[in-house]
C-alpha cells in the first residue's frame, strides 16, 4: 500500500521512487546526479493526473549528471589543453590541488566519491600538458567505462580539445 500523507490543504500521495534513482543527503532525489530523463519521470509519476496539454521543454533547468558532467569535462580537458608544456612547480602543486578540492565539491556525490578515491588511486599527474592531459583522459575513460560508454582513444585527446581533428 501507498504511504498518504494529509495536511490541512492538500493531500499527497508518496509514491515509491524509480529503480535506481540515487538520492541526496536529505532523502529527496538527487538532480546532479541522475539523468534528466529519470528525473523527468520521476516528477511526471509524482504527480497525480497527466497534464491535458503538453509540458514545454525547457532548457533553463538546474543540471541533471549529464548536462553538469558534459559541462564539467569541458572545463577540465580545456584546461588541460591550456596547461604549460613545462608548467612550474607552483603550477604542478596548484593543478593538484585544485583537482583534489575539485572532487570534494563535485556536485554528484556518488560521481564525487568516486572521483575521490581513483584520484587515491592513480594520483594526478601535472608535471607537463601532455603528462596531465592523458591523465585526465584515463580517469575520463573510468567514468566511461563504469557507465558503459566506449572508450576514448587517450592518443588523440589533443585533437579533441586543443587543435581540433586532423582529418
Ligand atoms: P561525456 O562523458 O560528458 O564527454 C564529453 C565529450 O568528451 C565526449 O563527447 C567526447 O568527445 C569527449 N570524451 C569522452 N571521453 C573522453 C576521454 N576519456 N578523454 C577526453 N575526452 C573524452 N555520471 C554518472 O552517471 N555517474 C558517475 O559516477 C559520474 N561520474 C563523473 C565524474 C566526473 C569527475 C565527471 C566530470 C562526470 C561524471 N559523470 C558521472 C558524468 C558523465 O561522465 C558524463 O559527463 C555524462 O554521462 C554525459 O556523457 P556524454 O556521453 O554526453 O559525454
Amino acid at each position: 500500500p501507498m504511504a498518504t500523507t494529509t495536511t490541512t490543504t492538500t493531500t499527497t500521495t508518496t509514491r515509491p521512487l524509480p529503480k535506481g534513482m540515487i538520492l541526496d543527503k536529505d532523502g529527496k532525489p538527487c538532480r546532479s546526479c541522475n539523468s534528466g530523463q529519470a528525473f523527468a519521470a520521476w516528477a511526471a509519476q509524482t504527480k497525480k493526473k497527466l497534464p491535458t496539454t503538453p509540458v514545454k521543454k525547457r532548457t533553463d533547468c538546474p543540471a541533471d549528471s549529464e548536462t553538469l558532467g558534459r559541462s564539467t569535462w569541458t572545463l577540465l580537458h580545456s584546461i588541460a589543453a591550456t596547461y604549460p608544456r613545462q608548467p612550474t612547480s607552483t603550477q604542478q602543486t596548484d593543478l593538484t590541488s585544485f583537482i583534489k578540492l575539485f572532487s570534494k565539491f563535485y556536485p554528484c556525490w556518488v560521481c564525487a566519491e568516486d572521483f575521490q578515491a581513483y584520484i587515491e588511486r592513480e594520483k594526478v599527474k601535472a608535471g607537463s600538458r601532455d603528462e596531465f592531459g592523458n591523465w585526465l583522459c584515463e580517469a575520463h575513460n573510468e567514468v566511461n567505462r563504469k557507465l558503459g560508454k566506449p572508450e576514448f582513444d587517450c592518443k588523440r585527446w589533443e585533437e579533441r580539445w586543443r587543435t581540433g581533428w586532423k582529418d
